[in-house]
């Protein structure tokens, strides 16, 4: 790999251009943030922040490709989405390889990251079958009604650090399947990973202008809220940019879909199975090092499993090893992704300790061998965290799990119901009657009976509730076609077989409503 190299000698930034009509563009004279990888700290790309200029060219791509894409038959797009899939595959490690220099994640975790992605593009493979109308004949004498789906016109979507491959392909396989084409821009963090894959959608075969991708922050992302040909929105990320994206898109008369952050419990019974709930929570809470919506974030321990389970749980996440990810020796966990975001960590478990709870695991000050500039921070577990605290309410994301502490199960679902967010929630337990109950009660879009982490795979909704999630429909699954179409409903009615019509006998003389007519 190359950042063994990159340790003694300066690296070579890597280009970040924007992707307008099928070109490669670079950028002059546009100000620019640093990515980082975030194993030694050293800046490997610079990304241009576009404005309203670039993102208006990849609109205007975008709308010129879209009369044709839409014209191309559903199964000729299947066809070209299909290959896309299959240069994934051909090319999934080096994919993996790049995605944890950007990120930071460990080489499994990367892989995780493409594996989802790629079955958003295998689930939009099988579009065609959702595309499919409705249609009931006679609603009326004579009269049939049908529904057919279409695209929507040029949509666009912006994506968080966190999953650099798995959230773009959440969105523009599906819209592109549906004959919409589309504008991509990819956190400024992490925009390396967007651009190689969009490479592979190039050579697989997509036509010019179907998908573009500019890069940027907030400036590009108002121009493309305010943009007039822009018919849909799809975003992820923060809380507050996730409201913030739905109030000025709907405003501006775009369908949008929002995905925000997240605060997530899992319920640990005391009569869970203490191998599989602890992996579980070790899993949820520090894959990826914490830097997840659906994050484990949150142990709510009921009675007994203080004493049964809890010990156990602090013991595996203290054993944890944190490491650089860049290397062929991949540690348990690696860095977060930025300096500032270390330190804003950092500061979150010190609020925590100022207001009362116990760190029973400690990550703060961890130093990783032949990496002094990394962004590490070690799995720390807060215990006897209390509702009212900074770190009780704020979304640390971060290797940082929380441990609240109740007596019993109806206090616990009461208490996690208080939450504003409402992304996941788990509960390990033999009990089915328990597991029923956390079902039913629980106030979240996504649970997990006996599983740590209980994200939807592509073929269903990823299911926010709450300010979890601003909009309508979400994305993945049939809703996320949904959004990408609407519906055209027509009602038919034909009056007569018309002039010269030979091939039925009563041709000429009647309404065909009256030969519909049943025979009395
Ligand atoms: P973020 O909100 O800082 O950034 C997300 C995107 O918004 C980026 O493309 C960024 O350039 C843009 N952006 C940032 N500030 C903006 C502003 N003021 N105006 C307009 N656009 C702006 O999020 P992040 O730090 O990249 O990602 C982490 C967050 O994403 C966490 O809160 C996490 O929970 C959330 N997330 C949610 C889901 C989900 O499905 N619910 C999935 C992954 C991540």
């Amino acid at each position: 790999m190359q950042t063994t190299l990159e340790a003694r000698t300066k690296v070579k930034l890597e280009p970040v251009p924007l992707y307008i009509g099928g070109e490669w563009q670079e950028t002059n004279g546009v100000a620019t943030t640093p990515v980082h990888n975030p194993s030694t700290g050293e800046v490997i790309a610079e990304t241009p922040l576009c404005g309203a200029k670039e993102v208006d060219a990849a609109v205007q791509a975008a709308a010129a490709a879209f009369p044709a894409w839409w014209e191309t038959p559903p199964t000729e797009r299947a066809r070209v989405i299909f290959k896309f899939r299959m240069l994934m595959e051909d090319h999934f490690e080096e994919l993996v390889r790049g995605n944890t220099r950007e990120h930071g994640k460990t080489l499994v975790e990367s892989r995780g990251d493409v594996r989802r992605g790629i079955e958003m593009i295998e689930f939009a493979c099988g579009v065609p079958s959702l595309l499919m109308g409705e249609s009931l004949e006679n609603i009326a004498r004579g009269i049939d009604c049908d529904t057919i789906r279409q695209p929507l016109g040029v949509c666009a979507g912006i994506t968080p650090f966190n999953f650099p491959a798995m959230v773009p392909l959440w969105m523009y396989p599906v819209a592109i399947a549906c004959g919409n084409t589309f504008v991509l821009k990819p956190s400024e963090k992490v925009p390396l990973t967007a651009l190689n894959i969009a490479r592979l959608f190039e050579k697989a075969g997509l036509p010019k202008g179907v998908l573009n991708v500019v890069h940027g922050g907030r400036e590009a992302v108002d121009a493309l809220l305010t943009h007039p040909k822009i018919k849909a929105i799809s975003f992820v990320g923060s809380t507050p940019i996730a409201r913030h994206i739905f109030e000025v898109g709907t405003k501006h008369g775009k369908r949008v879909q929002s995905n925000g952050g997240a605060k997530n419990y899992v319920f640990l019974m005391p009569d869970a199975d203490i191998e599989n709930s602890v992996r579980g929570v070790i899993e949820g809470a520090y894959g990826c090092a914490g830097e997840r919506c659906m994050a484990a974030s949150t142990a709510v321990v009921i009675g007994d499993a203080a004493n049964k389970v809890l010990p156990s749980l602090i013991d595996a996440a203290r054993s944890l090893k944190v490491g650089r990810t860049d290397m062929e020796a991949q540690p348990n966990m690696g860095p977060v992704i930025t300096r500032q975001h270390r330190d804003r960590v950092v500061q979150l478990i010190e609020a925590g300790r100022k207001e009362g709870a116990k760190i029973a695991a400690d990550g703060r000050g961890v130093k990783v061998d032949g990496a002094p500039n990394g962004f590490f921070v070690g799995a720390t577990v807060l215990d006897e965290v209390q509702n009212g605290m900074t770190v009780a309410k704020e979304e640390i994301f971060g290797p940082v799990l929380n441990v609240m502490r109740f007596e019993d199960l109806d206090s616990a679902i009461e208490t996690a119901n208080r939450s504003p967010y409402g992304n996941g929630a788990s509960i390990f337990t033999r009990s089915g009657k328990a597991a029923r109950e956390f079902k039913h009660r629980i106030q979240c879009g996504m649970v997990g009976i006996n599983i740590g982490v209980p994200a939807s795979m592509a073929w269903f909704p990823f299911n926010g509730w709450n300010e979890s999630f601003f909009g309508d429909l979400h994305m993945q699954g049939k809703e996320g076609v949904q959004f990408f179409t609407q519906q055209k409903v027509t009602t038919t009615r034909w009056f007569s077989f018309g002039e010269g019509d030979i091939w039925h006998r009563e041709a000429g003389k009647q309404d065909v409503t009256a030969v519909a007519t049943r025979p009395e």
